[in-house]
């Protein structure tokens, strides 16, 4: 064949599944594969194969997925493979878009032929369409509810779902909606009237999807001509695709069978947005010749993880499972994941920020180093930590914590009520932020709705902050506290590019670190309590099982899994591992099977009465509270003032220096040597060598 230069070329750098998903002949081709085994290498060498080999022209190949990011990877991809094909075929001029975009410039052309002289314009956001929509249909909604009605929307629109049947579809796949169905197809209702009603259509993104597909279907010359310049089509990310970009897909291919699709079922995620792995899953019954290959060489992790991702997997329940594959590392050997215990979220974020440092000191960038939580509102104690220990981060899909708008509400409505005056120290403190964070959305219960629910998550996450400075410093009132925490936004670094990256297992989906810290592991956060909610064998907690395998699959080569048994230290410890480690944790973690909670090492007991020490600030006092205190007052007054000054000269705030807590241990236990010093919880390898003089300087000069 005079193409063969082109394939040995081409596939030189393939194993022998991928050379025959890439070698198989025009028609449809499946590619089933875990995280990591080549399937976008996969289909852009088929694309290079066929363009170059002449079985179809570049401009007749159109290649979709569904992120600018990813169709931005597929491009770049396919001209660096212009050069491998070596035949002046152009592969880099296919044409790798997302669904939308590609629909938006079909549209554009077959527009005036379809519809005739009245134009169209795309509506960028539906926010404002939406909100009137609600009010003209009398719902009450806030800005955040707005969002969720859009949301809810989206959803009904991606999955072919009428107004009229949205009750109804909900009810049957009981789906959490944000407020009561009649309400929410009333809006959708309204929201369409509203955008047919103006001299140019409003046509929103799905809107794109829809009259695309409509085009072709009912207007045989559109579809001639659209058929006859696109030929072959390819799709990254199958599993991703909603019925109706599938809708628009069936109509771009007619009766032809030229469809070559990657995916795994294992890494659906994003199902509440109409997203459904079933048309990956029931290619081969919908073209029973089709090429099936199974990628099962994972390029991307070391053994050690790629191990833990099939163990992860391996339990789940459900037709996606079926689909799931063993995965083999192809890379070296590299160390075990780790899993840690915390007995507090502020110990687990120092734990794994101290990590972090020690992967930089030791030589991983820190822009491939990544910290992966469940909820945007879990990034708060990580970029304390991070800060703390001097480590530049960025937030990834989401700003740093202090700059969420309804955190900014929250401290200006806290001010406002400092101003106000009527509050001072002894009155309680976490009751009365409640109580001023409630007309924000801090509702007793988690609200119903996305956006809503978030709000909710970040506002209860500030509350959580406030119960633990006060835990430590009761002496604070309103004005100090409101304070306190303008100093802990203001000593946030601003982000950078190079940094760790912080971000939601959602949002890391596709992308790859040489270091990964799944943090907050405990049951009710992963899984979630709201997937919870619909019983611990429902779809929604296998969505959540399938966040963890996505996390663990992100790591190349170091990776730690850690849960805090509480929230705020001195908590009550009532949180458990997520119920998805409990067969994959390692025969050291602590046996829960009593219910009882053992703290890793020896236990800790009390210096005055010996009792077994139970909560982080006594743990930290190395004393039960209760216990009297033996504490050199003028020395703890002296190492207070050595604190402010040294804070004030490195420009960091008090506490990044040392808590309240560590400061009366020092003057309780009075260290006179660094290892007395290193033994008091708080004063670190780090601390020990930046402070460890002083501390022992201001022990030594007492009276
Ligand atoms: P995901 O599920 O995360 O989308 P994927 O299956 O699309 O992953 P790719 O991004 O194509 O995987 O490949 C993962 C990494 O492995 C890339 O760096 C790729 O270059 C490399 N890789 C893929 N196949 C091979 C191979 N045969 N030999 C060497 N490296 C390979
Ligand atoms: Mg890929």
């Amino acid at each position: 064949m005079n193409a063969m230069p082109t394939e040995s070329a081409l596939t030189a750098g393939l194993d022998d599944e991928q050379r025959e998903a890439v070698l198989a002949a025009r028609g449809p081709v499946c590619v089933l594969a875990g995280a990591g085994t080549g399937k976008t290498r996969t289909i852009t060498h088929r694309i290079a194969h066929l363009v170059g080999a002449g079985h179809v022209a570049a401009g007749q190949v159109l290649a979709v997925t569904f992120t600018s990011r990813a169709a931005g990877e597929m491009r770049s991809r396919l001209r660096g493979l212009d050069a491998t094909a070596q035949t002046g075929a152009r592969v880099g001029a296919v044409q790798a878009l997302t669904f939308h975009a590609a629909a938006r410039r079909q549209l554009s052309y077959f527009w005036p032929r379809v519809v005739g002289s009245t134009g169209w314009q795309l509506l960028d956001s539906k926010f404002s369409v939406v909100a009137q929509a609600a009010n003209r249909a009398k719902v009450q909604a806030s800005t955040d509810a707005v969002r969720d009605l859009a949301g809810e929307i989206e959803w009904a629109k991606a999955s072919l779902i009428t107004p009229e049947r949205y009750a109804q579809a909900v009810a049957e796949v009981s789906r959490d909606i944000p407020m009561d169905a009649a309400r929410v197809a009333a809006v959708y209702a309204g929201y369409e009237a509203l955008k047919a009603r103006g001299e140019v259509a409003l046509l929103d993104f799905d809107d794109l999807l829809l009259h695309t597909a409509a085009a072709i279907e009912n207007d045989p010359g559109v579809a001639a001509e659209f058929r006859d310049r696109y030929r072959c089509f390819v799709v990254d990310e199958y599993q991703d695709v909603t019925p109706l970009q599938q809708r628009v897909l069936t109509a771009w291919l007619g009766e032809r069978d030229d469809l070559t699709v990657v995916g795994d079922a294992n890494q659906t995620i994003y199902s509440f947005t109409g997203a459904s792995p079933r048309y990956l899953l029931d290619f081969s019954r919908r073209f029973p010749d089709a090429t099936v290959v199974r990628l099962e060489r994972d390029y991307r992790s070391t053994p050690q993880v790629v191990s833990l991702a099939n163990r992860v997997i391996q339990e789940a329940r459900g037709r996606v499972a079926g689909s799931r594959l063993h995965l083999i590392g192809q890379r070296p050997p590299g160390p075990e994941p780790a899993m840690r215990e915390y007995p507090d979220e502020v110990a687990e974020a120092a734990a794994v920020a101290r990590a972090v440092k020690g992967l930089i000191e030791s030589g991983t960038e820190a822009a491939e180093i990544a910290v992966l939580y469940r909820i945007n509102a879990q990034s708060e104690v990580y970029e304390e930590a991070l800060t703390e220990a001097g480590v530049a981060y960025q937030v990834r899909g989401g700003e740093g914590f202090f700059s969420r708008q309804e955190i900014r509400q929250a401290l200006v409505a806290l001010q406002r009520a400092a101003e106000r005056g009527d509050v001072g120290p002894g009155s309680d403190l976490p009751a009365l932020v409640r109580g001023l964070l409630e007309p924000l959305g801090l509702t007793a219960e988690p609200p119903a709705g996305t956006r809503v629910r978030e709000r909710w998550e970040a506002l209860t996450a500030l509350a959580e902050l406030v119960d633990e400075e006060v835990a430590t410093r009761p002496d604070l009132d309103l004005a100090a506290l409101v304070a306190e925490l303008r100093v802990r936004a203001d000593s946030r670094h601003p982000p950078v590019v190079q940094g760790v990256t912080l971000a939601s297992l959602h949002a890391a989906k596709g992308l790859e670190w040489d270091a990964v810290f799944l943090v907050g592991l405990a049951d009710g956060t992963l899984p979630i309590s709201h997937a919870l909610s619909h019983g611990p064998d429902s779809e929604a907690v296998e969505e959540e099982r399938r966040l963890l395998y996505v996390g663990i699959t992100r790591a190349r080569v170091h990776l730690t899994l850690s849960w805090a048994l509480s929230r705020t230290p001195g908590g009550r410890q009532s949180r458990r591992p997520s119920r998805f480690l409990s067969s994959v944790a390692p025969k050291q973690a602590p046996d829960r099977s009593n219910g009882s909670r053992r703290q890793r090492g020896p236990a800790k007991r009390c210096r005055v009465c010996n009792a077994e020490l139970n909560t982080p600030a006594a743990i930290m006092l190395r004393r039960c509270e209760t216990c009297a205190s033996d504490i050199d007052d003028e020395l703890l007054t002296r190492l207070k003032d050595w604190r402010s000054r040294t804070a004030k000269e490195l420009k960091v705030p008090a506490f990044v220096v040392f808590s309240d807590n560590t400061l009366i241990a020092i003057a309780e236990t009075l260290p006179t040597d660094d290892a007395a010093l290193v033994a008091i919880p708080g004063i670190g390898a780090r601390k020990l060598e930046q402070y460890g003089e002083d501390l022992l300087e201001l022990v030594r000069a007492r009276g």
